[in-house]
This record gives structure tokens, sequence and C-alpha cells, in this order.
């Protein structure tokens, strides 16, 4: 299929018209299914709407530095959308705007059409580092959010030591981090996010920085993972056969000041195995990607 002569479906520029797929496809159902429920249809009230949010942050003798630009994104319970981009594009600037723990200068953010919902509470959150502390051991690490909740000690810990059989972690549990290889930090952390049942999840680059073995076998033990819940997932990375593997919507972002400059839908089935990365549909969306993000047009 040519770059240049044709558009194809899956591919939405977002350069001229923010709203222009989500209002399209307001009504349609989505290609995509998660484990053997049905595919949802796009819901008329999204889990997470970003409405035209841009961001700039001040700097002491210099202008501010625009981090995010007239952002705008609807996610679905049930869909995993991930976002590609440069680093320094205002990615994680993004997630904490979802997350609550930044607010955007002008536009807004609604969960389930709330505006004025508290978001902090409401959304889980594995930030980029992992952020274990490094007193406590893998559960109480991993029951941590439970514990802000106010689930009682007992009940978390059942909780917690009961998923931790799929995450493999199960032996490690009085273990602490300073002991674990960076794939099981990246685990309990994950563990963390998920445990307090919310209905949003944000995952910022969950597994940089691992080799490639473990890399893939936890993505497929994400992807599994999250088969089996009813969540919007946002996942940032820069990998893109990461993004491809993933996501049912891949977002691409351009260098600072971020702006989304393409929505492509993956619609590859599921599961999705290993070597899907050498079928053809599956190239030709990784070309797409990747020639977003070198900056060429795919128009
Ligand atoms: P990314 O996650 O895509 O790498 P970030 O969202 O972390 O990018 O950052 C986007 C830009 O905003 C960067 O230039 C960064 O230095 C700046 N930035 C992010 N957070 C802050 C902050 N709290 N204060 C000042 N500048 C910030
Ligand atoms: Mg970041």
């Amino acid at each position: 299929m040519s770059q240049t002569s044709e558009i194809p479906s899956n591919v939405h520029s977002r350069n001229e018209d923010s709203f222009s797929r989500s209002s399209v496809n307001a009504n349609s159902p989505r290609s995509h299914s998660r484990g053997i429920s049905a595919a949802p249809a796009r819901s008329e009230i999204p889990a997470v709407s970003v409405r035209n949010a841009s961001k700039s942050f001040p700097r002491s003798d210099l202008p501010p530095v625009e981090a995010i630009v007239d952002v705008s994104i609807d996610i679905d319970l049930g869909e995993f959308v991930v976002i590609v981009g440069p680093s320094g594009c205002g990615k994680s600037t993004l997630l904490n705007i979802i997350a609550g723990l930044a607010e955007p200068d002008i536009g807004s953010v609604s969960l389930q059409g709330d505006d004025n919902a508290e978001r902090i509470g409401r959304v889980a959150y594995m930030h980029q580092i992992d952020l274990l502390l490094p007193w406590r051991n893998v559960l109480s690490n991993a029951t941590l959010g439970l514990e802000i909740a106010g689930i009682p000690r007992a009940d978390a810990d059942a909780k917690a030591t009961e998923l931790a059989q799929r995450f493999g972690i199960a032996e490690f549990l009085n273990a602490y981090p300073a002991t674990l290889s960076g794939g099981m930090r990246q685990r309990v952390a994950l563990l963390r996010a998920v445990l307090p049942d919310r209905n949003v999840l944000l995952l910022d680059e969950p597994f940089k920085a691992l080799d490639a073995i473990t890399r893939a076998e936890l993505q497929r033990w994400l992807s599994d993972v999250l088969d089996r819940t009813n969540r919007a997932t946002v996942m940032v990375t820069h990998d893109v056969e990461e993004a491809l593997m993933l996501g049912d919507r891949v977002l691409v972002m351009s260098p600072r000041p971020g702006r989304i400059l393409l929505e492509l839908d993956v619609d590859l089935p599921r599961p999705r195995p290993r070597d899907v990365v050498r079928e053809p549909n599956f190239v030709e969306l990784k070309w797409q990607l990747l020639s977003a993000l070198s900056g060429e047009s795919v128009r």
C-alpha cells in the first residue's frame, strides 16, 4: 500500500481536527476484543476524556516550557490505548494530568463524564520510575494502594497474595526491593497499580530498561492480565512493536510541544503471538508509526 497516495482506513490524522476520529466513530462498535467477551461498543460517555488540554511549565529567566498543546483523547472501558512520542514531548505530563496530579492550563479532563471528579484515588498509576519503598517488602509494597484506600490489612494481604501467583512473584512476597531484579521490581510496581481495581490504569514506560526476553514475557503477561479485566488503560512507550503488540489504538505525539499527530487503530486479533511481528499487517502498521514519528506525513 502506498504511503502517499492513499490514507489507510485505520489512520486518523489529528492535524486538522483533533475530534474528527472520535466524533466519526462515536457510535460505531470498535473492532477490538479482549478475551472472550464481545467487543464493546464505543460508549457515549468514555471512561476518560481529555479535551483540548494544554500545559506549560514556568521557568525563572526563560519563557515557559510548553509541554502539551491541544490534546484530546477519549478512552473507553476495556480499551488499551498506547501513546508513543519522542523524549520530552509531554507524555508523562499527559498521564499526570489524567491522574489528577497536575491540571491542564487550558482544557479539561473528565472521568465517566464527570468534569469535577477528584481523579486522584480513582486512577491507578504506574510511574516511569518504580517508586517501590525500600523499607517495605514486596507484599507491603504491593498492598500500598489498598492500604491508602482503607482496606483492612488482612484483606489487602489476601488479595495481593492471590494475584501475586498470576504475576509470577508469589515466591518473593517477603523479599525487599533491593534484592529483586529489574523485571521483578516492574512486576511488583504493576501489581501495586492494578490491585486497587480502578477503572483507569495508567502505565508510564512500564517495561523500560528491561532485556528483550523479560520485556516480551511481561508484555504477554500484561496482555493476559488485562484481557480478564474491563479497564481503560493508557500506556506510554518508546517501542513501536510494543505499542502494536498491546494496543487497541496507538497515538503518536509530536516533539515538544506535544500534540497528537496520528491515531492508529490496531486491528490485529488477540491474543497476539510473538511472531505477529512478521505479518504484513503488523509490518505496515509499524511503518506508519515510524513514519509519523520521524515527521513524515502518512497523507
Ligand atoms: P516525556 O514524558 O514525553 O519524556 P515530560 O512530560 O516528562 O516528557 O516533559 C515534557 C516537558 O515538560 C519537558 O521539557 C520537561 O522538562 C518539562 N516538565 C515536565 N514536568 C515539569 C515540571 N514539573 N516542571 C518543569 N518542567 C517540567
Ligand atoms: Mg516520561
